[in-house]
């Protein structure tokens, strides 16, 4: 059964919740209340509808993919979250929470990046509405991600380098929560997915399921587009693939699809699929499917894409899983850089890897899709994947 809201506990069915240290709790209560206040708030949608249109530019089309159908003998559409701002689905929950933030009377924003898309996306909002913005990173991913560090810093915002444990995100998430329980007077703390304590997976699908409804006016305009029989989508901490389905969840008409990580092949234990191959267990504030060991210790993801690189998952789609609203399978690294090869070439558009892993497992099932209507979403564009894919052929 699909929830609008989750219970008063904050949970979706035996999933959610708010696991988040007492000093927090005052916080994410006065968060989810100026969510409820904003959202039942006619000026607050006004604004923010502009912002998507004029700014974000909303709505992204849906484009038929006239030769790769052909091939594939399906019928191929495109929602192209790769056109809005930034060149992903991931500002369309910044620029709300960056809306909200000033709406909270407070001046700060603090937020954690793996590969730095989260980054990039939280910085431009907090240029867009003038706050203070700090972003914490692992040392090791700063490295890594020198361009997106550099973008930050250009956008006007402060990235703070995490040296703890092994410099990644995890650390860089634990900093983050250091800085907010010492600062929550002023701050909000802007979370990039569908994840961590109550309201934080409800608010942020509610500010993503924009891209579902937008498909649906889209696809019921116009005659040339049926409804769609099947609608694919990555999955890494579950935002765009919540986005693109939360409308359509409980249409018995539309299967849905999500797609999760299988790294170098599942059996090598190296991989990102919390919900296929995880359990249920608390990581980041929720009870959620998470990658674990026989102790409960968090196992590491692994991805060739870095938005897929994660041992957890938003609970809403643990509790869809669990209800069987949308069915969720893995695509190894091989596959999404085949296919990242696959669309440049017949279509001209270069997907972001995480996108690719979606198109993988359409191009793998193609022969029992035959003739029917397929949407993907195309959650970001892989410019920002180049460097990654050509030193693959070193
Ligand atoms: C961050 C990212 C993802 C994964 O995050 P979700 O919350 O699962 O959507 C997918 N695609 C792109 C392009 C991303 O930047």
């Amino acid at each position: 059964m699909r929830l609008d809201h989750p219970d008063d506990r904050g949970r979706f069915g035996d999933y959610g919740g708010a696991f988040a240290p007492e000093t927090l709790m005052p916080a994410l209560k006065e968060l989810e209340e100026a969510f409820v206040a904003a959202w039942a708030d006619d000026a607050f949608h006004a604004e923010l509808d502009a912002l998507l249109e004029h700014y974000v530019g909303r709505p992204t089309p849906v484009y038929h993919a006239g030769r790769l159908s052909e091939e594939l003998g399906i019928d191929l559409y495109l929602k192209r979250e790769d056109l809005a701002h930034t060149g992903a689905h991931k500002i369309n929950n910044t620029v709300a929470q960056g809306l909200l933030t000033k709406r909270m009377g407070k001046n700060r924003v603090i937020a954690e990046t793996g590969a730095g898309q989260h980054g990039v996306a939280t910085a431009t909002a907090c240029a867009l509405f003038g706050l203070d913005c700090v972003v914490y990173m692992g040392e090791k991913d700063i490295e890594r991600q020198a361009l997106n560090v550099y973008r930050m810093r250009l956008l006007g915002t402060e990235v703070i380098p995490v040296t703890t444990g092994t410099g990644t995100l995890k650390d860089a998430v634990s900093a983050a929560l250091r800085d907010w329980v010492a600062s929550v007077e002023t701050t909000h703390y802007i979370i990039g997915s569908v994840v961590g304590p109550h309201p934080f997976p409800w608010m942020v699908r509610e500010f993503q399921k924009v891209i579902g409804e937008e498909l649906r006016s889209q696809l019921d305009g116009s005659p040339h587009a049926p409804t769609p029989d099947v609608i694919v989508a990555p999955v890494g901490g579950g935002s765009n693939a919540m986005g693109i389905f939360y409308s359509y969840a409980g249409d018995d008409g539309v299967r849905l699809v999500g797609v999760e990580a299988a790294g170098l092949g599942i059996a090598t234990g190296k991989h990102g699929a919390s919900l296929g191959e995880g359990s249920p267990g608390v990581l980041h504030g929720s009870m959620t499917y998470m990658l674990q060991d026989d102790h409960g210790q968090v196992l590491e993801a692994h991805s060739i894409s870095a938005g897929l690189d994660y041992p957890g998952v938003g609970p809403e789609h643990a509790h869809f899983k669990d209800d069987g609203l949308v069915e969720y399978f893995s695509v190894t690294d091989d596959d999404a850089v085949a296919a990242f090869h696959r669309l440049s070439r017949t279509e001209g558009i270069i997907p972001a890897l995480e996108s690719a892993h979606g198109l993988a497992w359409i191009i793998a099932n193609a022969e029992h899709l035959e003739g029917s209507v397929v949407v993907l979403n195309l959650s970001g564009r892989g410019d920002k994947d180049v460097q990654q894919v050509a030193a693959l052929h070193d």
